[in-house]
């Protein structure tokens, strides 16, 4: 079993990637599988290094250790030509082409195909799509020339042979859409999901980057040890059930009947 633990910089850690933080050390650990450290900044808009510097420093103080990915440390934007080499393999199979049309235009969910037989040639704030039968046609890079997370994501998965994907469940809506590329890409092996609960708000909304009472720095800077934040986190998706002190090394034990 190889599972990947997966931020974006484009914020500091919060309760929501600790308790991801748990469930992914937590049934890898259990399973005697292994963890994958991979930094998902494939939007270098709004990816900054002061964010990943924070991330890691966070995730070394709670104690996750990555088994692979850490040194050195493995960046999508430091992948494009694995991005480009993924996307000229699809192009003998599928049929890829250049896409203008505004995110307005797409608002849809399934994009109609306009694009499809426009012979558009690669330019500044063109996209690039393959058509699919099953659920609309893919964007793989965006307008602003960045590979789309979806595609950079199965791309990844496929080439570091990841075995499981363990995540938010609001992320659930996209396995179709990634099993879908993911057989465009000819990948072989086949992929789990496991998709866990998320902390929500009082007022049932996710928590953001920006929750500020529930930020891993401030619950430090507050004084709560790297055991009671992990706690915290593990009591608010009900893995126990209240708040207690839980070291990230015994985290498996939340998971021994998997
Ligand atoms: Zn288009």
């Amino acid at each position: 079993m190889l599972t990947r633990y997966a931020p974006s910089p484009t914020g500091h850690l919060h309760l929501g990637h600790v308790a991801n933080a748990i469930y992914v050390w937590g049934l890898a650990r259990a399973a005697g599988g292994r963890v994958l450290l991979r930094m998902e900044d494939h939007d270098r808009i709004r990816c900054r290094p002061e964010y990943e510097a924070g991330i890691l420093e966070d995730l070394a103080w709670l104690g996750f250790e990555p088994d692979e990915g850490l040194s050195p440390l493995l960046r999508q934007s430091d992948r494009d030509h694995i991005y480009r080499d993924a996307l000229e393999g699809l192009r003998l199979t599928h049929h890829v082409y250049v896409c203008d049309c505004s995110r307005k235009r797409v608002a849809a969910a399934h994009y109609d195909g306009f694009c499809r037989t426009r012979g558009l040639v690669e330019g500044p704030g063109r996209g690039i799509r393959v058509q699919s039968d099953e659920g609309g046609d893919l964007l793989l890079r965006d307008r602003d020339g960045h590979w789309t997370y979806h595609f950079a994501v199965v791309v990844d998965d496929i080439r570091q042979k990841i075995t499981h994907v363990i995540r938010g469940e609001d992320l659930r809506s996209s396995v179709e859409r990634q099993l879908c590329l993911r057989r465009m890409l000819r990948a072989d092996a086949s992929l789990t999901y496991v998709h866990h609960r998320l902390i929500l708000k009082p007022n049932g909304e996710k928590l953001s980057k920006s929750a500020g009472d529930t930020g891993v720095r401030e619950l430090r800077r507050a004084g709560l040890t790297a055991s009671e934040v992990i706690g915290r986190a593990a009591a608010a998706v009900g893995l126990v059930g209240s708040p207690r002190s839980i070291p990230a090394a015994s985290v498996d034990k939340l998971f021994s009947a998997f």
